[in-house]
């Protein structure tokens, strides 16, 4: 007698019956060997013997629902570590059992395996809506680092859905509207539709317990004509193949009833459409024979136009491999057919899990496992930059997509989430390429790059050297590759730009207490560099152009004096010439423009504000007399700026169009026109212009005020 044979022998009659032991065990004796079967066994007696005395609702032992989990995860085959981590999963938070105990035991890979478990248990989401931000990147963050554990936890969710029992039904329907927002679409992504399935319609039966129940019932009255109706088609199949000998397996599919139900919420269709929709699975040995079973069906029953999809050449996302077609089948019955080889299938049942055991051979370039590393990859990347909910927002379009497929000039397939623009596509092609472009072509022709790109276009970027990415392009992208791009290299842009800035401002205040960088020496630099925990002086001046640290309060440490020490304020003012970037920007609130007496605000994070000395924003002034500085503008701007006029006019046609005339004349732009106020018989509109400076908008609204049915021209300050 083996092993396991006598260990099985030797528990008591309850547990043999009982805890789904055997029936694991046979499972894992189908692909592991003796020694990995020995221990998932003593992983059950550690854990059975933790877990003594307690019970699950049901009021059976509790290590029933770790030996559940386990039986889930071996029947796609997964390896001894993550059984035996499954049946551990609920030890630590639920006994006085320790990790420390489990790592002595059974190893670190299993210890590590149960932590990651433990702590997705303290989180709770609430809706996909809600989840919490942090929480939701904590659960993915674990995933990254070992993908069983979340296959771990999918598992627990799913044996805790087939047992919910006699729970509140507020508790249920919070716990299954969490599994339908969270768990089944991670199942999904991560391609493993035997767990995507249950979790579905577990999580419908218990959100929508009447729907699902009218929908079980209607299924069911259904179901005898549909059996024979089925097998009559099927024996039609098997037959025509075997004429062609084409040797394969033909399966009349069950309805999934979530699918059913989402069908009719989302496309409006009523049961008895729905219902009565013949589903057909064809499992053939490869590929070339997928294509020719294809062409025969096609003869047997013609095709509805517009609804096959070759997933063969096209895979989607979570690396599902599969050809649809639907057939208008006997009496113009709709028949769904999909036709894919044994391996497709596997991996359409269990996705990421089902290379499991070969995972050691990275040379076997599993489809799931490369895209599902790919993905987490991806994510890792994402997490490093941006905020919890930022993550939460890519994270969706990850979970929840809405694919669309363009094509590279070279016939190179490239999926993107729906709405992706020309500039998506560039960065999905290569960070390079995004930051470079500076145009596109859809299928040659030239378009704007905020074009949103549609499925079977084949798109062309055009780069140029020295190109930026544009600011304005985080308006329109889609895709969380392209947006974290262009974030990074806003960041690293305004990182230079406010060095040289923070460096001015120092250097200024340093003025007004009549001393100098010079001055302040290197031994002093240093100590309160030192002081102040940071590396370099770089770093101290970064901190000053983005406004997180102020430069009077620094001067004034820098060169010994303290807080209340009287200094002279605004002796010398800080020089803007209109080049300095992002680090300095100016108020959408009064537009001030080179020439107007000017003050700067210091923003946390954003550089210095410029705003009018008479705009209304300067009573904070008095509040925070530290946070504004002195600022003049350099001698010779060479650029625009916006600025912003108002004029009432008499209501008469083209008086619109002759003021912009007039203004175009002036050498400016008009970037934006707007009717404030409409009366009887005058109208006050209200121009955002690109002017030099004072002297040039003066002249434009010397111009226009000279115009005969101009009232009266004015610059706004709010
Ligand atoms: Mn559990």
């Amino acid at each position: 007698m083996d092993y396991a044979a006598t260990f099985l022998s030797r528990l008591p009659g309850a547990s043999r019956r009982g805890h789904g032991l055997r029936r694991l065990v046979d499972t894992l004796k189908s692909y592991l060997p003796d020694e990995h079967i020995e221990q998932v066994l003593s992983a059950y007696e550690f854990g059975a013997s933790a877990h003594e005395g307690q019970t699950r609702k049901s009021g059976e032992p509790y290590i029933t629902h770790p030996v559940a989990v386990a039986q889930e995860l071996a029947e796609m085959h997964l390896d001894a570590q993550a059984i035996t981590a499954a049946i551990l999963h609920d030890v630590v938070e639920d006994t006085s059992a320790s990790l420390d105990d489990i790592e002595e035991q059974f190893g670190h890979e299993v210890a590590q395996l149960v932590d990651g478990v433990s702590k997705l248990d303290q989180i709770q989401f609430r809706s996909r809506a809600e989840a919490q931000a942090e929480s939701f990147r904590k659960m993915m963050m674990a995933m990254i680092e070992d993908i069983r554990v979340i296959l771990v936890k999918l598992s627990d969710r799913l044996h805790n859905m087939q047992t919910l029992g006699a729970m509140p039904a507020a508790k249920k329907k919070r716990i299954a509207r969490e599994t339908l927002d969270i768990y089944a679409p991670i199942a999904n992504r991560l391609g493993i539709n035997r767990l995507k399935i249950q979790l579905e319609d577990l999580g419908f039966k218990h959100l929508y317990p009447f729907r699902y129940r009218v929908l079980d019932n209607a299924l069911r009255k259904s179901k005898g004509t549909q059996r024979q109706i089925v097998k009559r088609i099927s024996e039609e199949f098997v037959k025509s193949m075997a004429e062609e000998g084409i040797d394969g397996e033909v399966i009349g599919r069950e309805k999934h009833l979530y699918s059913i139900y989402k069908k009719m919420a989302e496309k409006k269709r009523l049961l008895a459409d729905v219902v009565d929709v013949y589903g057909f699975r064809i499992i053939l040995d490869d590929v070339n024979t997928c294509y020719q079973t294809l062409g025969l069906i096609h003869g047997l029953y013609k095709p509805m136009p517009g609804r096959f999809k070759d997933y063969i050449a096209i895979p989607r996302i979570n690396g599902y491999q599969s050809l649809h077609t639907t057939l208008f089948g006997p009496k113009g019955l709709p028949l769904e057919v999909q036709i894919r080889t044994r391996e497709m299938d596997r991996v359409a049942e269990s996705g990421v899990a089902s290379h499991w055991l070969y995972k050691a051979d990275e040379k076997s370039d599993a489809t799931p496992q490369r895209r599902a590393r790919e993905w987490l990859a991806n994510l890792a990347e994402l997490q490093q930059s941006g905020t919890s909910e930022e993550f939460l927002e890519s994270v969706k379009v990850d979970l929840f997509p809405d694919k669309i497929y363009v094509f590279t000039p070279k016939g190179d397939i490239m999926p993107l989430p729906k709405g992706a623009t020309t500039v998506d596509f560039a960065y999905a092609v290569h960070t390079d390429i995004g930051n470079r472009c500076v145009a596109a072509k859809i299928n040659r022709g030239l378009v704007p790059l905020r074009t949103p790109l549609a499925n079977g276009q084949t798109v062309e970027i055009i780069t140029a050297r020295g190109a930026k990415p544009n600011p304005n392009w985080l308006t329109f992208v889609r895709s969380a590759k392209a947006r974290t791009a262009i974030r990074n290299h806003m960041k690293n842009l305004r990182a230079v730009e406010s060095v040289d800035l923070g460096k001015r401002l120092l250097d200024k205040s340093l003025k007004d207490l009549g001393s100098s960088l010079r001055k302040v020496g290197k031994v002093r630099m240093a100590a309160a560099l030192e002081e102040l925990g940071l590396n370099n002086t770089a770093e101290l001046f970064e901190q000053l152009g983005l406004g997180e640290r102020l430069s009077p309060l620094t001067a004034r440490f820098l060169v010994g004096i303290d807080e209340n020490g009287e200094a002279d304020k605004n002796i010398a003012s800080l020089v803007i010439a209109g080049t300095e970037g992002m680090v300095i920007s100016y108020a959408k609130c009064c537009y001030p423009i080179p020439g107007d007496d000017v003050m700067g605000y210091l923003t946390a994070g954003r550089g210095v504000v410029i705003h009018r000395n008479q705009c209304g924003n300067l009573s904070n002034f008095r509040k925070q007399p530290e946070k504004w500085i002195a600022v003049s503008w350099e001698k010779d701007i060479d650029r625009d700026f916006s600025c912003q006029i108002q004029v009432e006019t008499r209501n008469r046609t083209g008086v619109l169009a002759e003021i912009a005339a007039t203004i175009a004349d002036s050498g400016s732009n008009i970037e934006q026109v707007e009717v404030l106020g409409r009366h009887e018989d005058c109208s006050v509109l209200s121009f955002l212009l690109l002017v030099h400076d004072r002297v040039h908008l003066a002249q434009i609204m010397r111009d226009v005020r000279k115009m005969s049915h101009v009232i009266r021209v004015s610059r706004d300050c709010a």
